[in-house]
């Protein structure tokens, strides 16, 4: 059965937030500003045609703000939150297969929903997260992520297409590929988009047709994996992808469904703690943690749902997160259900140098890095998970865990799990 996939990317979403509630803002330029450092986040498509860029401080450009009557907000990520979990709930009614990629894009498996006219599909989707919700939305569809991605960028800037691409069995997939950019192609980052355009790979056609040994040397196999999506060979499953730069996941899929909510709690505790160590790994911080859980697509009672955190000062402490998470979760967790899937999501990042002192703020930040750091060393020296947080659970049959084993080692790119030969 060939694989297809959709991405549903909300367009400009912060702004998109800001219309729902403010329609006079329709079809003016608005930007959003990140919540410390005053940088534009998101950008209505009339405030990109003045020429402001994606994450440009205010004070860059106060002059076009100024002369063109820029309507500028704070970031409001509860709203942003919220409106992020009306959109998801909405996809989850056209397939239980979601994977939440970031707070505005969500990717759907529609492998296996037989021969319906995806575009079409498509286009219900579409309609019916603008109407219920008010966000507008593009939908990218391919046999891969990759190509999704690739699609839905697509969807967005074509009249012709009005939101919706279908790239599955299309004779336009090569002019598509050929219209990108390497820079915009998923996965490949600043660095690299840099040395394939300057050995002569300009855009994803030329990527896709790239000699595979040549793009291993350089990239290794996510490079080989990268070239596989774009001709249509599906290597990245729901999941199971490449982090995204805006925000940090961690979830996992339960082999047996969990029900009590004791064990929700210890597993979020332990997502929101493993986001933490990603958090401090890349010196970031992060202003929300979103939670969420859904069950198990079987049943007759579907039920997805989550809940948004503000931290009051961005941060990347376990102890923190933790806390959030639990108090997302008792939020959201109903009995009765049948959990299949839990996750956390950390937002608004930041680099941990701009954490700024306030006077609201009630944590000791320099015990709570100290602390952090040493938690860390132990950890990385001793073995991971030598010393946890007592909310993430001590009993060694943990059932949210389960998955957590089952996955293959991480053959190729880690050395302690390369295969060995006896
Ligand atoms: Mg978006």
């Amino acid at each position: 059965m060939a694989s297809v996939f959709a991405l549903v990317d909300c367009n400009n979403f912060y702004v998109s937030c800001e219309r729902v509630f403010n329609p006079r803002l329709i079809g003016k330029p608005v930007i959003v500003l990140s919540n410390n450092d005053g940088c534009a986040v998101a950008r209505s498509n009339e405030a990109k045609a003045l020429g402001i860029k994606m994450a440009v401080p205010l004070f860059q450009i106060e002059d076009i703000v100024r002369k063109n009557r820029v309507q500028v907000f704070s970031s409001n990520y509860a709203l942003y939150a919220d409106m992020s979990n009306r959109v998801m709930r909405i996809l989850t009614q056209f397939t239980p297969k979601m994977e939440v990629y970031s707070i505005d894009e969500a990717f759907l498996d529609l492998s296996d929903s037989g021969g319906i006219d995806l575009t079409e599909y498509g286009r219900k989707l579409k309609q019916r997260v603008e109407k219920w919700t008010g966000i507008p939305v593009s939908v990218g569809i391919a046999p891969t992520k990759t190509l999704a991605k690739l699609a839905g960028h697509l969807a967005k800037k074509s009249e012709k297409a009005a939101g919706v691409l279908n790239l599955c069995r299309s004779p336009y997939q090569e002019k598509a590929l050929a219209s990108v950019k390497v820079a915009d192609v998923w996965g490949v980052g600043r660095r690299y988009a840099k040395f394939l355009t300057a050995n002569g790979i300009d855009n994803a056609l030329q990527l896709r047709e790239a000699e595979a040994e040549f793009i291993r040397k350089k990239m290794g196999i996510n490079g080989v994996r990268l070239i596989n999506e774009l001709k249509g060979i599906s290597c990245y499953p729901l999941e199971n992808s490449p982090p995204s730069k805006k925000s940090i996941t961690v979830s996992r899929t339960f082999r047996q469904a969990i029900t009590a909510q004791s064990e929700l709690l210890e597993a979020v505790s332990a997502y929101a703690a493993a986001g933490a160590e990603k958090l401090r790994k890349d010196r970031a911080v992060a202003g929300v943690l979103t939670v969420y859980v859904l069950t198990n697509r079987f049943s007759d009672n579907y039920y997805y749902n989550s809940a948004a955190f503000n931290l009051p000062v961005r941060s990347s402490d376990s102890s923190e997160l933790i806390h959030a998470a639990r108090k997302g979760l008792e939020k959201i967790y109903r009995k009765d259900y049948q959990y299949k899937k839990a996750g956390i999501i950390l937002n608004d990042l930041g680099p941990e140098s701009l954490v700024q002192a306030s006077f609201l703020d009630s944590v000791d930040r320099r015990r709570s890095k100290k602390l952090m750091l040493t938690l860390d060393e132990i950890n990385r020296g001793m073995g991971a998970g030598t010393i946890k947080y007592g909310a993430v659970g001590l009993s060694r049959r943990q059932r949210w865990k389960t998955s957590f084993n089952q996955r293959s080692k991480a053959y190729t790119t880690r050395w302690e799990q390369l295969p060995e030969v006896s």
